[in-house]
């Protein structure tokens, strides 16, 4: 990571007056969470199948067994690293107005991020398929599965977003709208190969926006999308962002 570089991504956000933040799997990834592509990822080990919509209505309790295993024993133990923490503090200081995250681990909120749009739902909250209830994870038991309603005995589904399902329009209208006000774009961590959310940094350029990346590799939007590459870690790159900024 060449110092001139971080030296100028902190002096663009220092001067920005709407910063916002992209993430992807790869800010998680020092927190435990492995991402689901490439060899460690979470596809070398599970077929993406059991997430596909209609395969969960289909076989409820396979579906289930995944989830319960990816989700809940394994992710459920994560908890934030210092990528999420700096993303907290600069929002804090007013540097950063949102962060839009393509991840379902709640791991920006539990860092201290108040404005987080997720793209893709989140995983520490079920919902009722039917009555729509919704329930904190804890909430319900998992002994038996697939997990049901107590209210009325419908399926209940992790509110994150399987393959086949739209985005939540909330988080959609919000995060299209971030992108389009952005000055300056932070995206970390992911292969921008997911869409429609790997348009988000597209858009932003197209309005305008400085983009800057972090990433331990080139992704598809190095090159020609991305204005700075900050090439690391992301607990590393963005530790060493946040001193640039406040020391200068
Ligand atoms: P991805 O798996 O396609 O790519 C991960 C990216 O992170 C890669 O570009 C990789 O080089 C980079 N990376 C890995 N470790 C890193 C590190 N320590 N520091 C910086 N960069 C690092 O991820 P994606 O683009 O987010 O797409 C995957 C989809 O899967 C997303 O839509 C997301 O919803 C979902 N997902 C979420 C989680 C989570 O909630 N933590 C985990 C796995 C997958």
């Amino acid at each position: 990571m060449a110092d001139d570089q971080i030296k100028k991504a902190a002096t663009l956000i220092r001067e920005s007056k709407y910063t916002s933040a992209f993430t992807g799997a790869g800010i998680s990834v020092e927190s435990g969470i492995p991402p689901f592509r490439g060899e460690e990822g979470l596809w070398s080990k599970y077929d993406p199948k059991t997430l596909e919509i209609d395969f969960f209505y289909r076989n409820p309790k396979e579906s289930w067994k995944v989830i319960m295993e990816i989700f809940y024993e394994f992710f459920g133990k994560a908890t934030p690293n210092r990528a999420h923490e700096v993303l907290a503090e600069l929002e804090k200081r007013g540097l950063l107005k949102s962060v839009i995250t393509q991840n379902i681990d709640n791991l920006h909120q539990e860092a201290g991020s108040r404005v987080v749009y997720e793209f893709h739902g989140n995983s520490k909250k079920l919902v009722c398929t039917f009555c729509n209830a919704v329930y904190s994870v804890g909430e319900l038991s998992m002994d038996v599965l697939p997990v049901r309603c107590p209210k009325c005995n419908m399926l209940v589904k992790p509110d994150f977003i399987f393959f086949g399902e739209a985005i939540p329009q909330d988080a959609y209208n919000h995060a299209l709208e971030a992108a389009r006000n952005s000055q300056v774009m932070l995206v970390i961590g992911t292969t921008a190969e997911v869409m429609p959310a790997g348009q988000i940094p597209i858009m932003a350029k197209s309005n305008g926006a400085t983009i800057i990346e972090v990433n331990r590799e080139p992704s598809n939007l190095t090159g020609h999308i991305t204005d700075i590459f900050l090439q690391g870690k992301a607990s590393v790159v963005m530790d060493e962002l946040l001193k640039n900024i406040i020391k200068t």
